[in-house]
């Protein structure tokens, strides 16, 4: 057998940033469940789903309610118990005006309501006035001001970082994991509504039947951080490292690909040891990489391992590299082994103006201002960020709410928030020398600002990965990643 080349080296451009533990190593909480979700039906860049209930209906927890007409499409679940008090219309990070699902919970005071005590013992109740987004003054933090909630960390004291391998060899055993039929399997993702985190959240049923027709020969599970203060995906990764090493391994046996990879920051050396040992007699191998931003961008990480390019705008299963989120993996090992259907994520709140920052479990369909009512704030909150520092999207209004694809919510207060002030371009070069994809974002930015189409193609915008680093780098403050993603997807259309 032929071995591929590996390449392991850093890509050009792409920055260093500081990449902190934050939040990473503190418990998960579980937000308590809100009397109302709204569930909305598209919740990744593809087709929306159709309702499939109706206003009256009364659902169980994980009742199917919605899915893409004509094709498979991952499907949306009710994620508690309810009624279905109307089809209207929601707001989401990705986009506004979206068809949803509002259902009156009717498990509201059971046992998901159990956590967060306030800082006098109390439990928070949702009656309590909600901080404004903008404008003015936003409302004293509800739960205090301090920063630590002693009687919290005491209620729900951090797990130790696992890495049981209990299951691992059960579930691959000398003879290679149960072989799996590759259609069998992204049904079984389509029907849990499983999608990939990395842009543009792409159904994980689409992706395995492309495989199929693709046959990559490299799978490699992406464990890195995506950006600074994003760290849920870390934790989810920690917590169930054993679910979703199986999940790449079924994957793995049902696609016929020949080598698989976790790739991980080699600056955690205590968590790349308990990886490697994690894998031991597995064919998975260990990816200690230098996390330079955006090294975890699906594209630049097949390329480091591979050296194969992915044709620019598409997926890296076109060089032949299957790249997934470890998030995704862990939640189609629960859809495998339990049926279990995406209901809610596990969610980084962080940044200035957040009391209480930490890992919080988050109902999909939940609002933004009930997670902030939760989580408290400590000084008024001026914008509200879904996503990482570099490539989050802001979210205008806290009646919006959490979908699948959240993994990031940053609160922003009045000192934390960096308007940027453009002047101009001082020639620096430096926007050219980081885009980590050769881009000249400058050139760009002219082509956008002077309305000249016939530039876009020659300039090749639909390469962008969309990391943002050339805004966050620019001296003179230019909206060089705006313009660059605009005629990405400009050019995509044309
Ligand atoms: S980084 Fe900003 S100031 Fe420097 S060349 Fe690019 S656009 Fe001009
Ligand atoms: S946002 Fe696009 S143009 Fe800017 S550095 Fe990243 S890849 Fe390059």
């Amino acid at each position: 057998m032929r071995i591929p080349r590996l390449i392991w080296r850093h890509f050009e451009g792409g920055a260093y940033l500081p990449m902190e533990a934050g939040t990473l190593d503190g418990p998960v909480h579980e937000l308590p469940a809100p009397r109302r979700l709204v569930v909305p039906l598209a919740q990744h860049e593809g087709r929306p789903a159709r309702p499939l209930v109706e206003p009256g209906q009364t659902l169980e927890a994980g009742t199917l309610i919605g899915r893409t007409d004509g094709d498979h499409g991952p499907g949306i679940h009710a994620p508690l118990a309810g009624r279905v008090t109307a089809i209207t219309r929601v707001d989401t990070a990705l986009a506004t005006d979206v068809l949803a699902i509002e259902i009156a919970v009717s498990e509201y005071c059971s046992q998901h309501t159990s956590s967060l005590p306030d800082q006098a013992g109390k439990m928070p109740t949702p009656q309590q006035s909600r901080p404004a987004l903008s404008g003015g003054r936003a409302s004293s933090p509800p739960y205090g001001s301090k920063r630590e909630t002693p009687g919290l960390e005491r209620a729900e004291s951090p797990p130790p970082p696992t890495c049981s391998t209990s299951g691992l060899h059960d579930a691959n055993r000398k003879d290679g994991p149960v072989k799996r039929n590759p259609t069998e399997l992204a049904n079984a993702a389509d029907h849990a509504g499983v999608i990939d985190l990395a842009r543009p959240f792409t159904p994980l049923g689409e992706m395995i039947r492309e495989a199929a027709s693709s046959r990559p020969d490299h799978l490699i599970i992406n464990g890195l951080r995506a950006e600074p203060m994003v760290t849920a995906n870390l934790r989810v990764l920690r917590d169930h490292l054993e679910e979703i090493l199986n999940a790449g391994m079924v994957l793995q046996a049902a696609l016929g690909i020949k080598r698989i990879w976790l790739a991980v920051d080699r600056t955690a050396r205590r968590f790349v040891r308990q990886c490697r040992s994690a894998v031991a007699g597995t064919p998975v191998r260990i990816l200690a990489l230098a996390n330079k931003y955006p090294q975890a961008i699906p594209t630049l990480l097949a390329w480091t391992v591979t050296g194969r390019e992915t044709p620019p705008g598409r997926s890296p299963l076109q060089a032949g590299v299957m790249v997934l989120d470890a998030v995704a993996l862990a939640d189609f090992w629960r859809a495998l082994q339990h049926g279990s259907p995406v209901i809610s994520r596990v969610v980084t709140v962080d940044g200035p103006a957040v009391l209480r920052p930490g890992h919080y479990r988050i109902m999909v369909g939940t609002t933004y201002g009930e997670v902030v009512e939760r989580a408290g704030l400590k000084a008024p909150l001026v914008r509200l960020i879904d996503g990482g520092p570099l490539t989050g999207r802001c979210v205008e209004s806290l009646e919006a709410v959490v979908t699948k694809a959240t993994t990031t919510i940053l609160l922003i207060d009045h000192d934390g928030d960096r308007i940027p002030t453009p002047g101009p371009c001082i020639r620096c070069g430096e926007c050219q020398q980081v885009c980590p994809v050769g881009l000249d974002p400058r050139k760009l930015l002219d082509a956008s600002e002077r309305n000249r189409p016939q530039d876009v193609v020659r300039l090749h915008p639909h390469a962008c990965v969309e990391c943002g680093l050339c805004s966050y780098l620019c001296p003179a403050e230019l909206p060089l990643a705006e313009a660059a993603v605009k005629l990405k997807h400009y050019s995509a259309r044309s």
